[in-house]
């Protein structure tokens, strides 16, 4: 009989050990397949990490190991789901994350193959599931049901997962609202192209860079140059370089809908050769491509983070296009961030990895001073444009002000007005979305805040709803003040809806668009808003960060950049770089044509070093300025940070399992490691469990990690306490 070492799908802490199991039937398992098995009375799926043999019997099994020994329920995989390779990256994602192992493999498979049990109804075939909207009338509804209604009023028939929670559709299916229906998904197919993407001859930096990259001896190269000098044309040239040389490509962009022009280059250059692995493709397209991948199929992989993981073999090259982008870090478990994983890879593949940014994250540049990674350079603009003319505009000053408005100054409109007259673009960066982001009573006070998160809650014109930005809840805007009856709401602050609104009152004839996550909640609908702002269907853009990243307009001439500094207020050691990050790349979207740009950014805090820096597109200068700040504050990259958060029911067993963790570190590292804390998280409450958060500082975290990950599986189940850790974490 097989002996099965087993990992059960839930992603906990507690769980993070090989259960055993025996095979009775006659056909055999191997490492890498799921099986089914019951587990405290469940029927969970699991996943075979080694196999064994014994001659006993179940019972004798069973009494030899001192435990009653269970027979798997069935076998579901006959072939491995995962190359050697992957399995074992599967460890070393865990080691370094201290994340449960099964969180890993989640990650990393399509929605089909994943080790859970729902994956069992997973596609196989490709349908579709549709909305479409019968009726409006909104009598008797509820908040959430509402805003469904409303948003389907705009955008029906829509995909079924894109028009909202499946339990109300369901019930508005059942109030006759709404009706679904199936329709064969049409197989993924890339974008049609605008233009053919023909090579282009590289300018000498160019050429400089290529070979520089190539020859360089280091694993890692950091690829730094100004936007609009041309590193697409470079990661093209890389790539033909190691595909004929046999080798595999690995392209990954922060998210593919914000950068189809990246999938355009790769398909129209390597056509036949490039999977797409994108957020917006069916579970059903996924599995399909993902399993062409693993064929051998494609020589080519695009897609966002978690392609990372895709099932390429012989890898030659792997690219992170704008490394410096958040999103490359998944904000859940395992917490892994693409560039960690990516070099991994290499190091697994002897592949060469390159980051590309005209803003690298402090810890890659960190590296590349310091040689760990080669660097090269492109310091100039192709065909020699010259960077945007910037302006700081000062919005405490009031008589710069438009009259009556705190948000758009008179140079700002008057700049909007030329443009508009001699029918070139603008791009206007707001970083916050909705309408306005505080409501309150101007009668008594009273503030409307999120139930579950103790947030405030903001107010969405489009529906007239309040929602929470952090969990989704929503309510109906109110007439009267719910705590005194006073019809006095007041809406304080300012979001893209309402710069929208504003503008239009200014220029009753521009044809104003807006980009935000509100409008992408469509996936289509980003690529389609980007379409028809490059084919001069709108004068200008309102959006939040979403605008600032990778596009290239030819038309823009103006970027403003209305609430530069919100992003400061945050209380994250990040705030700076996030806010210099955001300035410089919305400002290189200007000027990227033939015609000199120009860039206005308003802010509160305008000698801020982020702002001016940001404003000068000086990097270095600010690179070395907030090195200081992090160097007195111990922050990364001067050391490593590990958050251990701790969940609970109860308030007291998640203070008192903190400060044990705590406690433990600094005793057992002491001069080695601090530990900052408890403190309440960002998002102090999940559902009902209480949260707080400690975190550890230190220079060494491989020494420290094997001892949290015991002390983690030690605690975690305990008490109804359960810890997880995020290993260098952006923010807590
Ligand atoms: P970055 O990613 O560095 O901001 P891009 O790769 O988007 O820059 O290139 C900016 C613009 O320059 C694009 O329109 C691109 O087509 C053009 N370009 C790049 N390299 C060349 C070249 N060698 N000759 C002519 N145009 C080029
Ligand atoms: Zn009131
Ligand atoms: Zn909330």
């Amino acid at each position: 009989m097989q002996v099965l070492s087993v990992l059960i799908q839930h992603a906990k802490t507690s769980l993070d050990r090989v259960f055993t199991y025996l095979n009775p039937t006659p056909e055999k398992v191997v490492p890498g397949c799921r099986v089914l098995v019951r587990f405290n009375n469940q029927l969970l799926m699991a996943y075979v990490t080694a196999v064994g043999e014994t001659e006993l019997s179940m019972e004798e099994f069973s009494s030899v190991n001192g435990f009653a020994a269970r027979p798997i329920e069935r076998i579901v995989d006959t072939e491995p789901l995962l190359s050697q390779e992957l399995m074992d990256l599967v460890d070393e994602v865990s080691d370094y994350y201290l994340c449960p192992r099964i969180s890993v493999l989640q990650t990393m498979l399509p929605q089909s193959l994943k080790p859970s049990y729902s994956s069992l109804h997973g596609p196989k075939i490709a349908y579709e599931d549709w909305v479409e909207l019968l009726d409006a009338n909104e009598e008797g509804l509820t908040a959430k049901q509402k805003e469904i209604i409303r948003y389907l009023a705009q955008n029906s028939p829509i995909l079924k997962k894109e028009a909202g929670s499946a339990a109300i559709l369901k019930t508005l299916a059942g109030k006759g609202k709404i009706r679904f229906f199936k329709k064969e998904k049409v197989r993924y197919q890339i974008p049609e192209n605008e233009k053919e993407r023909e090579p282009k001859e590289l300018s000498q930096d160019q050429l400089a860079a290529v070979k520089s990259i190539y020859e360089s001896k280091k694993r890692v190269v950091l690829l730094q140059g100004v936007t609009g000098s041309g590193k697409t044309e470079v990661y093209l040239k890389l790539s033909e370089k190691y595909l004929s040389e046999g080798k595999n490509i690995l392209m990954l962009v922060p998210e593919i809908s914000l950068t189809p022009v990246m999938v355009e280059y790769f398909s129209s250059r390597f056509k036949g050769e490039v999977a797409i692995l994108h957020s917006g493709l069916t579970p059903a397209e996924k599995y399909d491509e993902y399993r062409r991948i693993a064929r051998g199929e494609a020589r080519v992989v695009v897609g966002a983070r978690s392609a990372v993981f895709a099932p390429l073999d012989n890898i030659g090259l792997i690219i992170l296009d704008e490394e410096h982008v958040e999103s490359y870090k998944q904000d859940s478990l395992p917490f892994y961030h693409a560039r960690e994983v990516a070099i991994m890879r290499a190091n697994r593949h002897e592949a060469k990895v390159v980051l590309g940014s005209a803003t690298p994250s402090f810890e890659t540049k960190a590296r590349a001073m310091r040689g760990v990674y080669g660097l090269a350079l492109l310091p100039h603009r192709v065909n020699k444009q010259i960077l945007p003319v910037t302006r700081i505009l000062d919005l405490t000053n009031r008589a710069a002000m438009m009259p009556n408005d705190r948000v758009f100054s008179k140079p700002l409109i008057q700049a909007i007005k030329s443009r508009l007259e001699k029918k070139e673009q603008v791009i206007l960066l707001l970083n916050r979305r909705g309408y306005s982001s505080l409501v309150a009573c101007s009668a008594c006070g009273h503030n409307f805040t999120c139930p579950t998160c103790h947030g405030n809650l903001t107010y969405h014109k489009e529906d007239s709803m309040l929602k929470c930005h952090h969990c989704g809840y929503v309510e109906e805007y109110p007439e009267t003040c719910p705590e005194c009856g006073s019809d006095r709401i007041q809406r304080i602050g300012f979001g893209t809806e309402r710069a929208v609104k504003v503008l239009s009152e200014y220029f009753p004839d521009a044809r104003i668009g807006r980009l935000d996550s509100d409008v992408g909640k469509a996936k289509n609908n980003i690529a389609k808003t980007l379409r028809s702002f490059r084919n001069k269907e709108f004068d200008v853009l309102v959006g939040t960060q979403m605008i600032a990243k990778g596009h290239d307009f030819p038309d823009v001439t103006l970027v403003g950049v209305l609430l530069a500094d919100i992003g400061l207020s945050l209380a994250s050691y990040r705030a700076a770089e996030s806010t210099f990050e955001l300035i410089t790349q919305a400002v290189g979207r200007s000027g990227r044509g033939e015609k000199q740009g120009e860039a206005l950014i308003q802010a509160y805090n305008c000698r801020h070093y982020a702002i001016t820096y940001g404003a000068k597109q000086d990097y270095e200068g600010f690179f070395l300025k907030e090195m200081q700040q992090r160097k007195i504050s111990g922050y990364p990259p001067y050391n490593y940070l590990i958050a251990a958060y701790f969940s609970s029911k109860s308030e007291e067993k998640c203070i008192e399992a903190s400060y044990e963790v705590k406690t433990e570190i600094e005793r057992r590292y002491e001069g080695k490691a601090t530990a900052i804390g408890p403190v309440s998280p960002y998002y102090e409450f999940v559902g009902e469990s209480h949260r707080r958060v400690v975190i550890v500082k230190t220079k060494n975290p491989a020494e420290i990690k094997p001892f949290l990950r015991e002390l983690g599986q030690k605690l975690s189940g305990k008490n109804g306490v359960d810890i997880i850790y995020d290993v260098d974490p952006l923010d807590y």
